[in-house]
């Protein structure tokens, strides 16, 4: 099909700090796992993912308890804070008011007028955000009695729906995702939807699965999305610590060039390896998975082929027979022995990020 560059043309709708939409940006979420009026675990939870590289959190307010505990969990963290509410209009007014930077609420499962009248109203004081959630697997039923069956059309319609509740009421900071289990649904959904508003799409994948198979097929459903330049936001929904769906999020972007993060290229071995690649390209992985810099790092096994295949990374080791050549853009700058090479590479790392970051 045809190329889609709906990215930077969507609406912009702020979030806390954050604009989402209108830019190539696309922000990464992630969900808690603990509940929510558990202000400590859920703080501290948040805290191992914003140092992940979670940029907007999400957290569910099932109870007024939850919601209670809001204000004290915005004042211990500093990045946007999303509440997901199911359809009781009271929690949403109590999180609105505690002061979450958006709310997860489809306006049509509010109940009655007044309710969501109340709810937009509070949203438009705050000038926060409403998320619009469909999903395959909870459609209205006129909208099932009509198709059948989830479909592409019909979660479009359903998504339509919500908007024009919030439209006629005059509310546009609206935020939309069309999620399902089956990728091939979920991508012809968003790529409708792309087609027909240009609201922001948060992006993801349900009830995907464990950090193995889930990781596998959240990135090659959003992997088309990306690549058509539709999502603003995105979450890799996994069955594993919150944290897992954060670097999955970020792989995911490094790999279209959407995020500033370092990149490792590393070689899958063969019978010339003389080092413990495999362990060495674990390590280096692991540390710079927190570089906020787009440098791109090799780890390969063999001199041979070594600095030839690496020639663009801006940093990179070889192996020869219990040691390493180091190379920069592909020319050798120093031999080190195996049992150094980790901590060297970790040396000529932090030179090029220090570098980037002075430009
Ligand atoms: Fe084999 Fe060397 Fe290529 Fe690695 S870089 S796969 S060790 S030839």
């Amino acid at each position: 099909m045809s190329e889609i560059t709906h990215r930077t043309k969507t609406r912009k709708v702020k979030v806390g700090n954050l604009t989402i939409g209108g830019s190539n940006e696309v922000i990464i979420q992630s969900m808690t796992t603990t509940k929510t009026r558990d202000v400590a675990a859920t703080v501290a939870q948040i805290k191992r993912l914003e140092e992940a590289g979670c940029q907007m959190v999400r957290v569910a307010c099932p109870t007024m308890e939850d919601a209670l505990a809001i204000p004290e969990i915005k004042r211990q963290i500093t990045i946007p804070l999303v509440v997901d509410i199911h359809f009781n209009y009271k929690l949403a007014l109590k999180a609105i008011e505690g002061g979450a930077d958006k709310i997860r609420i489809n306006p049509g499962n509010i109940g009655k007028q007044e309710n969501v009248e109340a709810v937009v109203r509070a949203a438009k004081e705050k000038h926060i955000p409403i998320r619009i959630g469909v999903n395959a697997g909870s459609l209205e039923k006129h909208i099932l009695d009509k198709y059948g069956y989830p479909t592409a059309d019909g979660m479009v319609e359903s998504a339509l729906h919500h908007i024009k509740i919030l439209e006629d009421l005059d509310f546009h900071d609206i935020i939309v995702s069309l999620k399902a289990s089956n990728i091939k649904l979920a991508t012809e959904a968003y790529e409708k939807a792309a087609r027909t508003f240009d609201y922001p799409l948060h992006l993801g994948i349900t009830e995907s699965g464990t950090v193995f198979s889930g990781s596998i097929k959240s990135a090659a459903g959003l992997g088309i999305l990306l690549n058509e330049g539709i999502g603003n936001t995105i979450r890799i929904s996994l069955s594993a610590d919150p944290v897992e769906e954060v670097k999955v999020c970020r792989e995911l972007l490094k790999t279209f060039g959407l995020t500033n993060a370092a990149t490792l290229i590393s070689c899958p071995t063969c019978g010339r390896i003389q080092i413990d690649l495999i362990k060495i390209a674990n390590q280096v992985e692991e540390y710079i998975s927190k570089i906020n810099a787009p440098i791109k790092v090799s780890v390969l096994g063999c001199a041979v082929n070594g600095p030839g295949e690496a020639r663009e990374a801006d940093i990179g080791i070889a192996g020869g027979r219990g040691e390493g050549l180091l190379f920069r853009h592909g020319e050798v700058i120093r031999k080190v022995p195996e049992d150094r090479m980790v901590e060297e590479l970790k040396i000529e790392i932090d030179k090029i990020a220090a570098e980037y970051f002075e430009k």
